[in-house]
């Protein structure tokens, strides 16, 4: 398995601290306003990662933070009138139910700034005593001249930085590109004791606190998305190894491109800001997400309705290979292809993550099996864990209102459906359809389709009868 380092820019083996285990720390949302197709973007990605560490047997640690302090929560709070730490746990329920919504399994841990004040604090406090920041009227400053070479993430030189960083001006500082570890209380702001006064941690020291505190002192794989190369993460090495002594704190930085909305940033000002509740409106999770897949995680993706849609037909196209080969499933024949597409597909998410390439080789599969009357047994079986390999869950089942609404309909054609499950429900109404049908009733047996088609189940007639399925 080899992965992406933005630390070497380079392609590298990954061999993890323990034998067969992955910490994996990736930087979490800063919960002050609905999540965006943005956000999206990045945790699908990363949960696909995990998704293949697990699948190819790791034991996989991942742990998420929630920013739930922060300068621009208090602007916020502030502009609406509210308490910050309220508002930042309405929005943090908002991020989960959104996550869950979209099919995005909880990290196994998502610890909150609020609840690791302590940590937080010890940290900045071996900080201090190892030198490398200094306590300025209530202030703590990381001291950017006590290190080496700063840069090393980012690749700057300090000057490049100072012209690239959103240097926050304040006397207290020794020299601009210090940075705040712990910042002195304002009136009005959440704050706690510390041994430097009332105040608040500055962001940066959150992700070096929490990140310790679940994976230890080193870990295997920190992420993010582009932005956070600079500052942010460049920082958290320097105040992980000044403050614990050991290098380097991470072996693999993994990092996804950003997605921009047709050609620009995303942003409220241009009034091109998609929020996932929006997205959900109007599509299916899993065509967002194949979407995100097929792009590589590190390039940027421009996202369009335009170019959703073609995913969406995309992932059409593979169920309903599925359907097929299953319709047509022969036990015991095995064809090269399925094993030459198992390697290939394989292959590719042992490269970096290349789910482009994984879902090419699906396509080209896709396109054999609607060729043959025969497909083997394997290419049902391989498909099927291709699609949970990427998280691609089948078609969903029935809405409540589809059931309520094929429920009435049978019943008002004199039917009666075994159960209420989804199966039997349109397996009845399918057997209704063909009674009409073979009296020659097409006029009925069409407002069946019909009404099937607006909750979403197509029909297929077939030469071995009527097919069904669920759209996207
Ligand atoms: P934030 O809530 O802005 O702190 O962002 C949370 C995570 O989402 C960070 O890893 C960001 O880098 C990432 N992120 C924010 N905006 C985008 C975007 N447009 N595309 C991809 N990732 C993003
Ligand atoms: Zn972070």
């Amino acid at each position: 398995l080899k992965i992406y380092n933005t630390l070497t820019r380079r392609k590298e083996k990954f061999v993890p601290i323990r034998k067969g285990k992955v910490g994996i720390y990736v930087c979490g949302p800063t919960v002050y306003d609905y999540p965006h197709i943005g956000h999206a973007r990045t945790y699908i990605a990363f949960d696909a990662l995990v998704r293949y560490f697990r699948h190819r047997g790791y034991k996989v640690k991942y742990v998420m933070n929630i920013t739930n302090v922060d300068d621009k929560i208090i602007k916020r709070a502030n502009e609406l009138g509210e308490d910050p730490i309220e508002l930042a746990e309405k929005f943090e329920n908002i991020f989960f139910e959104d996550m869950e919504a979209l099919g995005i399994p909880r990290a196994d841990f998502h610890p909150r700034v609020t609840d690791h004040i302590d940590k937080i604090i010890e940290i900045i406090k071996a900080i201090i005593e190892n030198r490398y920041a200094y306590v300025a009227n209530g202030d703590v400053y990381f001291s950017i001249r006590k290190v080496k070479y700063y840069g090393k993430l980012s690749r700057q030189s300090l000057t490049e930085m100072v012209a690239g960083a959103r240097v926050e001006p304040s006397e207290k500082k020794r020299d601009p590109m210090d940075f705040a570890l712990w910042k002195e209380a304002k009136e009005g702001e959440p704050s706690w004791d510390s041994p430097w006064g009332k105040g608040r941690p500055g962001w940066h020291i959150e992700c070096s606190a929490m990140s310790s505190e679940y994976l230890g002192e080193q870990f295997d794989i920190h992420g993010g998305a582009m932005d956070l190369i600079f500052p942010h993460h460049e920082n958290e090495i320097l105040q992980s190894e000044a403050a614990f002594g050991k290098k380097p704190f991470v072996r693999y930085w993994v990092h996804t491109g950003f997605l921009n909305v047709e050609g620009e940033k995303m942003s409220k000002s241009l009034g091109n800001f998609i929020t996932i509740r929006e997205l959900l409106e109007r599509y299916d999770p899993s065509a967002f997400r194949f979407f995100v897949l097929l792009s590589h995680y590190r390039s940027p993706i421009d996202f369009s309705y335009d170019a959703l849609e073609k995913a969406k037909l995309g992932l059409e196209r593979l169920y309903n290979a599925l359907d097929y080969a299953r319709l047509v499933e022969v036990t015991g024949i095995k064809t090269n292809s399925v094993r030459e597409a198992k390697k290939k597909f394989s292959d590719a998410l042992d490269n970096d993550f290349n789910t482009p390439r994984a879902i090419a080789v699906l396509f080209s599969l896709a396109k054999e099996i609607n060729k043959l009357d025969k497909v083997g047994d394997d290419a049902v079986g391989f498909l099927e864990e291709a699609l949970d390999v990427l998280g691609l869950k089948e078609r969903t089942g029935l809405s409540e209102e589809a059931r309520a609404s094929i429920l009435e309909l049978i019943e008002e054609l004199g039917g009666m459906a075994a159960s209420t499950d989804d199966e039997s429900l349109v397996k009845t109404i399918i057997n209704l359809r063909n009674e009409y049908r073979r009296r020659g009733d097409y006029a009925s047996s069409d407002r069946i389709r019909r009404k099937l088609g607006e909750v979403g189940v197509i029909l297929e007639d077939t030469t071995q009868g009527t097919t069904w399925k669920f759209r996207l």
